[in-house]
């Protein structure tokens, strides 16, 4: 089974045109480690290019995908939590300033809970179980008046994981002391929009 030629050429590619003449910044973050300016927890999409949105370089975001761009609540007991482990190592590792928490259009995760496309297999399988995380996140009318019925659902999902980030006590702790801020974008697909959560009024606004 060989790697889809696309993806051999565009290593080619990314080695001749990015790493080649940038390899001193290459080898200086291979020895200094990484500092990220922000961590963004974003969906799985393959149609959300998450460095491409910020024309961020190499380095400069930690980046945790999962689908529908869920956070769950802090559950010490748990047993495998690969997203909360990640919001952890930014956290109290990287000592992050910012976590981003971003939704985008057209989201087939959020779409398959709202449409409750979820058959037996579903039930016993990873995806049903994860999407239930979505069953708290509350539409705001606001929301469904100014961007209409299926992007205020992705906001409510955004507005839910803010709130279930909150609940680690060493977010919160982080947030009080003015060490870390956080940020809830929505990302359009076709228009390229990105709306932000104004926490003042509680309302998703242009950037
Ligand atoms: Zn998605």
């Amino acid at each position: 089974m060989q790697l889809p030629k696309s993806l051999v050429e565009g290593y080619r590619r990314f080695l001749r045109d990015r790493h080649l003449p940038e390899k001193g910044r290459y080898l200086q973050l291979a020895e200094l480690g990484q500092a990220p300016t922000a961590m963004v927890i974003a969906c799985c999409d393959a149609r959300l290019d998450v460095s491409a949105i910020f024309d961020a370089e190499p380095s400069a975001l930690f980046i945790m995908r999962n689908v529908a761009n869920l956070v769950p609540p802090y559950e010490p007991e748990g047993r495998y939590h690969g997203t909360s482990a990640a919001i952890e190592y930014a956290a109290m590792v990287l000592k992050v300033p910012h976590i981003i928490l971003l939704g985008h259009s057209r989201c087939g995760g959020v779409r398959a809970y709202r449409e409750q496309i979820r058959d037996k297999a579903d039930e016993q399988g990873f995806i049903g179980r994860w999407l239930a995380l979505l069953d708290d996140a509350k539409v705001a009318e606001n929301d469904v008046a100014v961007y209409g019925q299926e992007i205020a659902f992705e906001l409510a999902s955004i507005r839910s994981s803010f709130a279930h980030l909150e609940s680690f006590p060493f977010i919160r702790k982080r947030e009080e002391r003015g060490m870390l801020a956080l940020h809830g974008l929505h990302f359009d697909i076709g228009s390229g929009r990105l709306i932000g959560l104004d926490t003042a009024s509680s309302r998703f606004v242009e950037l």
